[in-house]
């Protein structure tokens, strides 16, 4: 079978390695069909890779049928659609126990911290598997795990419908709060910086784009709540000293979720946070909110589909990750197939 891999920084190469085979009786062998470039592949083919020891299998995002299962798996059978569950965690912590594996000290998440799944085969413990409708196209299988960090934003923010919401960024995981918030009935402005991308957000259903360099930044947004202030503010940025900006956005008992890990300095302002009863709110990863998109996208009409901008084999895939850099205002999600029938 054949692997994406990252031999160096910037050089990736589509590569025969050993077949994986089933080691425990709970393992399936999942022939990948489609896999999703996120951020962390991005920064894995730039070099950052865990001990700094390539060559190094990326993907965190990938779905595929089970080819083949060990002897105690019950629930899922040779044929079946899955998507699979990146992450890996203990189990037995506090955190674990909660509901709350992303914040799990013994964390481990595929193509980040461990290989990732950019290969034709892959095994994984059936308690990663969540099982997709066969009649699902291959792009909607791979909007599943993406939109699992788009609940878990929202729920950071209890975001409710009716509320209005502030997006700062209008690249795909803006896109997809987008998507997901008309789906949840809340109104929604896209803060950006490329024209082209805010057109899409418009085209896409946005109440109101507004570029984040606009002087009237913050009267705009004035404006389209009355002078209210919006409910919910996600930053999926983190810009450089713009945080009093959105803390003058928020409404009063407003949430302001940050979800990038851009270390800037931001200045707090803590009487406009004691005035507004503001409340700040990270948000890493997700934790298993598969089943929750899995109907999401059966009983919508969300297309997720839409927010896939290119396919490429995935023998092609150092074309792939140069699109997405070279293009940043045209690529929106990028997928790679696996196994295609030629
Ligand atoms: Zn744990």
């Amino acid at each position: 079978m054949r692997a994406v891999t990252i031999q160096k920084a910037l050089q990736m190469e589509f590569l025969d390695m050993p077949m994986p085979t089933i080691q425990q009786p709970d393992e399936v062998l999942i022939k990948v069909r489609i896999a999703g470039i996120t951020a962390s592949d991005r920064r894995a083919w730039h070099g950052s890779v865990p001990g700094d020891t390539f060559p190094f299998i990326p993907g965190k995002n990938v779905a595929g049928e089970v080819a083949s299962i060990g002897m105690r798996v019950l629930n899922f059978h040779p044929g079946d659609r899955v998507a699979v569950d990146p992450m890996f965690s203990c189990g037995t912590c506090k955190y674990c126990l909660t509901r709350r594996t992303n914040l799990c000290p013994s964390l481990s998440v595929m193509g980040i911290h461990r290989p990732g799944g950019m290969a034709e085969y892959l095994t994984v413990p059936a308690s990663h598997l969540h099982a997709l409708p066969q009649n699902w196209t291959w792009e909607r299988a791979a909007m599943v795990e993406p939109f699992c960090s788009v609940v878990h934003l929202l729920e950071r923010g209890s975001a409710k419908q009716g509320e209005k919401m502030l997006v700062i960024g209008a690249g795909t995981i803006g896109l997809m709060l987008l998507t997901a918030a008309r789906f949840l009935g809340l109104e929604t402005v896209i803060a950006g910086v490329l024209p082209s991308r805010l057109q899409r957000a418009s085209e896409m259903g946005a109440s109101l784009t507004v570029n984040i360099n606009d002087p009237d930044f913050s009267k705009t947004l004035q404006d389209w709540t009355d002078g209210k202030g919006v409910d919910l503010i996600i930053d999926t940025v983190s810009l450089k000293d713009f945080l009093p900006k959105l803390l003058e956005a928020a409404a009063p008992g407003g949430r302001l979720v940050c979800s990038s890990f851009a270390d800037l300095s931001q200045p707090l302002l803590p009487s406009v946070f004691v005035k507004k009863e503001l409340q700040l709110l990270g948000a890493r990863l997700y934790s298993n909110k598969f089943p929750q998109v899995i109907s999401w996208f059966s009983a919508g009409d969300m297309q997720p589909e839409r927010l896939v901008s290119h396919s490429f084999d995935a023998s092609d895939a150092s074309d792939a990750f140069r699109l997405i850099e070279e293009n940043p205002a045209d690529s929106r999600r990028v997928l790679l197939f696996f196994n295609s029938p030629h």
